[in-house]
């Protein structure tokens, strides 16, 4: 057994990073300026898009990006259930329904097949989640949203550095990016709103800070009028440059953290086919780039003799982390109680919320870590 625990992830931060974050903090400059500007303007950059507008979280990102396109009551958000609470909870709250779609049993994402069958005369938004570091296949939803005129905004909070046709997710339309420490790259709690479109990026940018539209460092270093008017209530959602500093050094790093998680995920799917309990996600067929944000696999609890949550505690007992990505959101207490939704109406989400377990993944890790969490799930599946 293991004589140390192995998290399911861990963030990548070298020595290097540390003194950055320490240089913001002897400059006298703290909160959003210089190094922010530079992030943006690094990642638009990277991702290849028109503009980028840093923010404190991607459900930052997301609350912007609602309230900017005027979602309210009366309009329908389309989005998975299987995904992070953080964008449903903001639909709620802005007044707006969700309904949820069904995912695909193997990849965990949504369709235009699927979300044609949520469509109605009320659907205002689709919210797309790309899934674990793979794309979603856009193409068709991206058809079906400009026929219906529909907005489209893209979860990117697991996709950065994913490719979908040869181009990286945010060069098109509109996506939002998450730097949350167990995502691909990190700056503590951060986001990142990419898009293609002026007037959008001009409204997320004025509804982050208080809507100024203009913020600190800009009034007291170019020259502004410190008296700035509000042109509509706003919110307070920059990102601060000692959290941007340490997202310039991580996307200088991410191809390197992200071939160290394509090296491991792949040792992970060749041990994992010799074992017939484990079903891995499958990669799907388009052309695309995966970034391999987690490692998720399903126990066949046909196969296996204990159920997923003793499975986890079986790797838990023997020092090995893992993680549960996502427990379905229509299955959560309050959405349970307010929604009540019959069981049966995503079939594939809910045979996944009994199977589903993320695995040990970060770059750090070795391919004998990787051996090792394998053999010890064959221990778990022969002993409970
Ligand atoms: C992490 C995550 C988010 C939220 O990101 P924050 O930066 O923590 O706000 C949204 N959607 C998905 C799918 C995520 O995994």
């Amino acid at each position: 057994m293991r004589r140390e625990f192995l998290p399911f992830s861990r963030p990548s931060v070298s020595g290097e990073d540390i003194a950055a974050v320490g240089e913001v903090l002897r400059s006298g400059w703290i909160t959003t300026g210089p190094r922010n500007a530079e992030f943006e303007q690094s990642f638009s950059e990277y991702v290849g898009c028109y503009g980028a507008v840093a923010l404190s979280s991607a459900t930052a990102g997301m609350h912007l990006a609602l309230k900017a396109l005027g979602i309210g009551p009366g309009d329908e958000v389309i989005t998975p259930s299987m995904t992070w609470v953080s964008t449903v909870n903001l639909i709620v709250l802005s007044g707006a329904k969700p309904v949820f779609v069904d995912v695909d049993r193997d990849t965990l994402m949504v369709s235009a097949e699927l979300i044609q069958q949520r469509l109605s005369a009320h659907t205002s938004m689709i919210i797309p989640v790309h899934f674990a570091g793979a794309p979603v296949d856009m193409e068709p939803i991206r058809r079906l949203a400009a026929d219906k005129n529909i907005h489209l905004i893209e979860d990117a909070a697991h996709a950065v550095g994913t490719e979908y046709n040869g181009e990286l997710i945010g060069k098109n339309g509109s996506a939002i990016f998450s730097f949350h420490p167990i995502k691909n790259i990190t700056t503590g709690e951060g986001g990142m709103v990419c898009s293609d479109n002026q007037k959008f990026l001009e409204q997320v940018r004025r509804l982050k800070f208080h809507g100024l539209g203009v913020d600190a460092y800009d009034r007291q270093t170019q020259g502004r009028s410190p008296q700035a008017q509000v042109l509509e209530p706003g919110f307070k959602y920059n990102l601060p440059d000692m959290l941007a500093v340490l997202g310039l050094r991580q996307l200088a790093r991410i191809e390197e953290f992200n071939a160290k998680r394509t090296r491991l995920a792949l040792h992970y799917r060749k041990l994992l086919a010799g074992v017939e309990e484990i079903l891995p996600l499958s990669v799907p067929a388009y052309p695309l780039k995966h970034s391999w944000h987690l490692f998720i696999v399903r126990l066949d609890t046909d196969k296996a003799n204990l159920g997923r949550d003793e499975f986890m505690e079986g790797l838990k007992q023997r020092n090995i982390g893992t993680g549960l990505h996502f427990r379905p959101v229509h299955l959560q207490k309050y959405y349970r109680e307010s929604m009540n939704i019959p069981s049966g109406s995503l079939p594939n989400t809910e045979w996944n919320a009994e199977r589903i377990c993320s695995l040990p993944l970060f770059p750090e890790m070795t391919e004998d870590d990787v051996t090792e969490v394998v053999d010890t799930i064959k221990e778990v599946l022969k002993h409970g």
